[in-house]
Parts: C-alpha cells; structure tokens; sequence
C-alpha cells in the first residue's frame, strides 16, 4: 500500500529522490512538486485537497476520463488470470489477439495488422525500423531516408527524439540520428500571415516543402515522411484543410511512404476515430498510444496498412524487432476495455456532433480578449495565441514567458491547461459535457484576466 503523508513529506522524498521527466531537477527541488492523489471524470485533486479542472487528459490521454469501473475491472481480472506472457517464439495472450483484432475493426480501410510496443515513443521506433525494412524488402536498401517536421514530436527515445523537430531536444545528446530531416510546420500565423497568403493557399505552400525536401536528398533515398495530424506537443498546430490532402499527392507522386503519428489524434480526439481521417488523408501506417487505454496503463504501437504488412508477411524472413511488452495482456485487456467503453458512450460521436463544436464555438469568443490574438480547434484540441498587440499580431518578448505566467495562474486557479511558448493550449477528456465547457472558459478568461 502507499503510505499516507503530508505534502512536504512527499516533496522532501520527491526532491530527494525521482528525476522527473522533461524537468530542471534544481528548479523544481526548490519550489517542490505538486502532488497529485487522486482523480474522477475530468477532476483532479492535489494532496491539499483543491479540486482541479484537468484541461489536458493528464498527458492527452485520459480520453473516457478517471474512474472508469469496467478499465479497473478488465485489469483486475486479467492480472488474476494471467499477468504477463510474451509474444516471441510463437505464443500469444487472448487480450493480445482480441485487441489487435478490435483496432483494425475501427482503423481506416486497408489496415488489418497492429505491431503493439509499450509507448508512443517504441511505437515510432518502430515505425523506423519497419519503414526501412520494407524498402529492403523491395530490393531498395538505399530508400533510408524519413522526413518530419521542425516543432513536430513523436517521442524521446533516440529514433523518437530525432523524428521530432525539438531543436532543444536535439541540442541534449547528438540528435538527430542519421537519415532523417525535417521541413517547416504548417503553421500560418508563423510562416504564412506576414506573406499575406490566406491559410489555404499558405497549406499548400506548405506541404511543397516536402517536395522540395524529396528533390533535395533524391526521391530514390526516400523512405517515408511522417507528421501528427494535428500537431500537439508543439502547441495545437491546426493545420489549413489543404495541406494533408496535398502531402498525399506528393507522397504518391514519389511513392513514399506516409506514416500518421496518430498517438494524441487518435480514438476520438478530433471527432472521428483517427486524425487522419478528420484531416483528409490515407496514410501507411499509424502510430498509436495514450488514448488506445485511456493512460489508465502503458500501451502503444503501429497499426499496419496492406501496402507494409504484405511485403512483411508475404515476402517473409524474420522482421528482427519487438519488444518485451509488445501485446502485454493486461494493457492490451484495458486496451479491449477502453474501446468498449469509447464505443458505447458514443464518445467518437460526442466530439463530432455535440461537445466539439460547442468548444469550437466557446473558444473562438476568446479573440474578444485583449490577450489573444488566435484561437482555434479542432475537434478537443484547442489553442490559444497571446499577443501584446492584437491588431498588429506583435507577440510577447519570449524573455517575459506570458505563457509561463498564465499557466502559473491556471494552475493556481484549478485549471490544467499547458503552455506551448505563448500559446495555451487544451485536449480535455472526451467525455466532458456542455456545462462542463462553460466551467473550463470561465477558468480560462479568470487566468488570462489574472495575466493582464
Ligand atoms: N507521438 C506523439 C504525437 C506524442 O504526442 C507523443 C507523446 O506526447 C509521443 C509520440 C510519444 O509517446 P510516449 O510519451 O508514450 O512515448
């Protein structure tokens, strides 16, 4: 059992102790740790008993929200029937055969096949090895080559962490590993405002880039480009409805592989099933993780389109690359549970048709406030821009951290909500309710009102 402890006994043994991830061990050793104990539906509750709004789905993940019974359950009665067994040397689970059977029931036509590993990060580690693997196959062995995107993030493991475009991430430990590049993000306010192109047109300069980037290193050399849907991590990048459908066109012109990084777009977020389908394109492959269990357990993976998964399978030869716990019984369990649950609270559905657009609606009437000078969604991911100057767009000194600032006053408020340099941004859990929207704008024009 976990012992009962005050705060500053918890934080003293924090301190001491764990090394947080992404995280100024000195920084926070000084201030300590907030310390969470427990949670229901879209609720948090710190150890000094304040209730807080969790605008961000613990990590984007917490889809169906806290204290489902029937995930608590599913994990119960597998860890009683069988707690662990592995998929190597021809042996499988049932939760394992179950789950990759359920994913490709929902997963867009074409896919049939799922690779599990453990995170979003081996889910993409994955996603290197396998793209490379294919093109052996196809008697191209030189088509080494991945394009992504600068600001995207598709982990932190090695081959993570360099298919991501965190330049403070590659400047820690030699990154990026050789054989991948990246090309600008779609994002208008930064590259296509000033131009004065509008956001469609600036949609398609953008994904030329790619082209560019394909010319540049020879199509011959490339293997696959991948990309969020919806960017994240880098702040909530909506890209323009052009872009994704033109990238498409590129990737087939040079028949490239096209990888969807679907870890926080997928089950739901952006009111279908997957990012890619909200955003118009049909990719190769997709990652996948956080909402496949809700975050209530560690899972993640690769579903596999025909394209892949025949040259894999039909041209045969052991594909040298697993994990542990790939298809570990109890995840893949909550895994089976959680799209059960997804499924019968209609929450796809939830997104699309009701709570969706009635944050697409709420959130837009933050442009009134003298702090923003952007805000947009889609689907439950939503961001907000502040900016000193609202009729010229001028942004804040990045020295005086207004995001910093105006998550500080979120945060003391009961209010999780992220900042992204200056841009706040929001993935709540999907099955939040109308008045529950009202609750979080009330919250979030109390934070800006407080960072003015
Ligand atoms: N890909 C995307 C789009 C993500 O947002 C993340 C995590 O935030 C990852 C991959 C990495 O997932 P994990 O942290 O489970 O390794």
């Amino acid at each position: 059992m976990i012992p009962t402890r005050s705060t500053q006994a918890w934080q003293a043994a924090d301190a001491a102790h764990f090394l947080h991830p992404f995280t100024d061990f000195k920084a926070l050793g000084a201030q300590g740790a907030r310390i969470i104990e427990r949670a229901d539906n879209i609720w948090l509750w710190d150890s000094e008993g304040q209730q807080i709004l969790d605008a961000m789905s613990g990590l984007w993940c917490v889809n169906v929200g806290y204290g489902q019974p029937a995930l608590v359950e599913a994990a119960t009665e597998q860890l009683r029937q069988l707690p662990f067994y592995n998929a190597f040397f021809q042996t499988a689970t049932p939760p394992a055969i179950a789950l990759a059977e359920a994913l490709a029931a929902i997963a867009p036509p074409g896919f049939q096949h799922v690779f599990f590993a453990g995170s979003g990060s081996e889910g993409n580690d994955t996603v290197v090895r396998m793209v490379r693997r294919y093109w052996d196959l196809q008697g191209q062995p030189q088509r080494q080559h991945i394009i992504s995107r600068w600001n995207g993030y598709h982990g932190s493991t090695m081959a993570g962490a360099s298919l991501g475009g965190m330049r403070y991430m590659h400047a820690q430990g030699g990154l990026p590993i050789p054989g991948i590049s990246h090309i600008p993000q779609p994002y208008w306010w930064e590259h296509g405002r000033a131009q004065g192109l509008s956001r469609e047109d600036f949609g398609l300069v953008a994904a030329r880039w790619l082209e560019d980037e394909i010319l540049r290193l020879g199509p011959e050399n490339v293997a696959a480009f991948i990309g969020e849907p919806v960017q994240g991590a880098g702040g909530v990048i909506v890209p323009p409805a052009s872009y994704w459908p033109e990238i498409q066109r590129i990737a087939e012109r040079y028949g490239i592989l096209l990888v969807a990084d679907e870890v926080i777009c997928g089950f739901g977020r952006t009111g279908q099933w997957w990012g890619s389908q909200t955003q118009g394109f049909r990719p190769d492959l997709m990652t996948f993780a956080k909402g496949v269990t809700s975050g209530y357990i560690p899972l993640g993976g690769v579903l596999v389109g025909e394209r892949v998964a025949t040259a894999l399978i039909e041209q045969g030869g052991e594909f040298e690359h697993g994990y542990t716990y790939s298809g570990h019984p109890v995840a893949c369990a909550v895994g089976l549970a959680n799209l059960k649950l997804i499924q019968e609270l209609g929450l796809v559905e939830h997104v699309r048709e009701d709570v969706g657009p009635y944050l697409a609606e709420q959130f837009a009437t933050l442009k009134d406030h003298p702090l923003v000078g952007d805000a947009e969604t889609c689907g439950l991911m939503g961001a907000m821009l502040l900016v000193k100057d609202r009729a010229t767009g001028a942004g804040f000194a990045p020295e005086q951290g207004v995001g910093m600032v105006c998550r500080g006053h979120c945060f003391g408020n009961g209010l999780i909500m992220r900042a992204v340099g200056d841009r706040m941004i929001i993935a709540p859990p999907l099955v939040i309710t109308r008045a529950q929207v009202d609750e979080l704008m009330h919250r979030i024009r109390r934070a800006l009102d407080l960072t003015l």
